[in-house]
């Protein structure tokens, strides 16, 4: 019997009033096993106005204070880290170790936002004229929104909310209706620390709760993280109605392996980052680049063998280093995106449509996939798979190679491996792309830098957490204080700094 899955609003569980509910799979099993509530403008609004009346409150309370919550929080989530795990996994697929790997990211933020006196501590300068002093400081900007993507049911939440509570703002996390369990966890953890109800908020749903908070008044910003359609979507309809808004959106992130780097590792590096979480990170390495037609040999002769000795399975399975794909939809996307490569002419040296998953034949599973001599003008080059699917662009020069990276649509992460300074240099400055890692494949900023990518990968002007996450949700003042003590009186009709 499927589970009713309610939002959370005002420190309570409620079905909401829309009458209107979506199914949520159990990816490993095809199972349905729960009914999400889909908010209507109506229970939106039920969520504003209980994040309305505690805002005073929250606002009021000491950044000090609120960091002691955080902090308590921050000990729940390292007790339950197995408790919440199980629930990602459940209902996106991903292995457990690897959901544990998301919360323990997710935890880092709040970590980071545990500093709140220290972050929201402005700026004086004494003497800006005489007897004049000058000083800046950041408040809250009231109710914030965040949406979010399957692929990181707790972290990337965690990538926004606790900025913006440390920094004094009410939240309303709109979470993906398709593994929208976890979410419930973390406003229930928040509110066992200390949370005021009504602080932090869940509404579910779909594009028609989404754009109930894009056309709320009272909702001062929204912190999107998606695809690249609806995150452009998003910037512009919130910037319309002039709401503050980053939306991060999709990925297709290059690697380049030049001829002297150390294949063995970059092999290893690119198995982790290419078929980690079945390739649905915004991270995932989906382009291989290998420089020459040697390393380009020598690459395929490595990596071949490992794609086809991945351990597929269940993400309950401790064994298993790859799960399923979240849905059966993207599961048939995935292996449509396939159908496309070997339609368009890509060598397909391994095939993942077919694979069984003994025990798990409605699964949505599909093996990992190799492609070799796919080339800059097919769709499976140009467009963002989300899955097991690595292809492999040779490329002639490291010229070619970076020329292929700077003219992609999208620019969120991408690596070199190598062992050439020169190169690695070169490569840092001048490649056009937000997140860049030098022997490193997926270089996801640590909690206390800022994430984000460039091009079609991020609208808006901040990066997500570390001090973008604390410029994004809050807005500076500046106080300019005069102590006239001494000063002649009368009318001055001159700047008080011309003094
Ligand atoms: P998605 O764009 O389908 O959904 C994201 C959110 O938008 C969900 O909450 C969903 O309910 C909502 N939404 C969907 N359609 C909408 C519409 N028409 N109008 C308004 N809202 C709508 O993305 P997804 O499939 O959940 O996640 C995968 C995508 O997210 C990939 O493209 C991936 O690259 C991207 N992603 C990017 C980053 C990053 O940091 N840049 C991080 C994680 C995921």
């Amino acid at each position: 019997m499927p589970k009713p899955i309610p939002h959370h609003i005002a420190g309570r569980q409620v079905t909401g009033r829309s009458g209107r509910t979506g199914a949520v799979f159990n990816p490993a099993t095809g199972e349905h096993t729960g009914n999400v509530s889909l908010a209507s403008a109506e229970d939106l609004q039920e969520a504003v106005a209980a994040a309305k009346a505690a805002f005073p409150g929250w606002a009021a309370t000491t950044p000090l204070r609120r960091s002691r919550i955080l902090n308590k929080f921050l000990r729940i989530l390292e007790e339950r880290t197995d408790e919440l795990a199980a629930v990602i996994t459940a209902e996106h697929g991903k292995v457990l170790s690897d959901a544990k790997g998301e919360i323990q990211r997710g935890m880092e933020v709040v970590e980071f936002a545990t500093a709140a006196p220290q972050l929201l501590k402005g700026e004086v300068t004494e003497n800006v004229g005489t007897r004049v002093d000058s000083h800046s400081l950041r408040q809250p900007l009231g109710i914030v929104a965040g949406v979010t993507p399957f692929n990181f049911p707790t972290m990337v939440p965690m990538w926004m909310f606790p900025v913006a509570l440390a920094t004094g703002n009410c939240f309303i996390l709109k979470p993906s209706e398709r593994d929208p369990s976890a979410s419930l966890l973390l406003a229930k953890w928040l509110e066992e620390a200390g949370l005021p109800p009504g602080v932090f908020n869940v509404v579910h749903g779909d594009k028609e709760a989404v754009d109930a908070i894009l056309h709320n008044p009272d909702i001062s910003a929204v912190s999107f993280v998606g695809s690249t359609p609806i995150a452009r979507y998003i910037y512009e309809t919130a910037a319309r109605s002039a709401k503050r808004c980053q939306a991060l959106g999709g990925a297709k992130n290059h690697m380049i392996i030049m001829p002297d780097a150390d294949m063995d590792q970059a092999v290893d590096a690119l198995m982790g980052a290419a078929y980690g979480s079945a390739g649905e990170r915004c991270m995932a390495i989906s382009v291989a680049v290998p420089v020459g037609a040697k390393t380009a040999d020598a690459l395929m002769a490595k990596l071949e063998p490992k794609v086809r000795a991945l351990k597929i399975g269940p993400g309950t399975d401790p064994e298993a280093e790859m799960g399923p794909l979240v849905t059966k939809q993207h599961f048939d996307k995935v292996r449509g995106y396939i159908d496309a490569g070997v339609a368009e002419g890509a060598k397909l040296t391994v095939d993942g449509r077919n694979f069984k998953m003994q025990g798990y034949e409605n699964g949505y599973f599909v093996g990992g996939t190799l492609f070799d001599h796919v080339t800059t003008d097919m769709k499976i080059y140009k467009e963002e798979i989300f899955g097991p699917v690595l292809s492999v662009v040779r490329a002639d020069s490291y010229a070619a190679a970076a020329k292929m990276i700077n003219e992609h649509e999208f620019g969120n992460g991408t690596a070199i491996f190598t062992r050439d300074g020169d190169a690695a240099r070169e490569f840092a400055h001048q490649i056009q792309v937000g997140m860049i890692g030098i022997n490193v494949p997926i270089p996801v900023p640590m909690a206390f830098h800022s994430f984000g990518g460039w091009k079609s990968s991020l609208f808006g002007d901040h990066h997500m957490h570390g001090p973008e996450g604390v410029r994004f949700y809050t807005k500076l003042k500046t106080i300019t204080t005069r102590w006239p003590t001494g000063i002649r009186s009368g009318a001055d009709f001159v700047m008080p700094t011309m003094r």
